[in-house]
């Protein structure tokens, strides 16, 4: 018998894999580094590079973005 359950870093390539609609190319080139899946998105542990080009990201982008806060409900003051 086929065993059904996949470990999650496998669950997650697949959810990556719908997300570009099976096109692994699309999810190599993929640039949504906010994403919670972005660092296991080719279905194992995040190489060193993978890893600052988070870091970079972060470092560049340190507050989160407008719609983020938006959607989470958070109320943002203009001021
Ligand atoms: S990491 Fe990229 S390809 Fe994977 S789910 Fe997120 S946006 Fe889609």
């Amino acid at each position: 018998m086929k065993f059904l359950i996949k470990t999650p870093i496998k669950s997650i390539r697949e959810k990556c894999l719908d997300c570009t609609a099976g096109s692994r190319k699309e999810i190599r080139l993929c640039t949504v580094i906010q994403c919670a899946l972005y660092p296991y998105r080719f279905g194992k542990r995040p190489t060193k590079a993978i890893l600052d080009t988070i870091k970079d990201y972060y470092e560049k982008n340190s507050e989160p973005t407008r719609g983020l806060l938006d959607r989470k409900g958070i109320v943002v003051s203009d001021d």
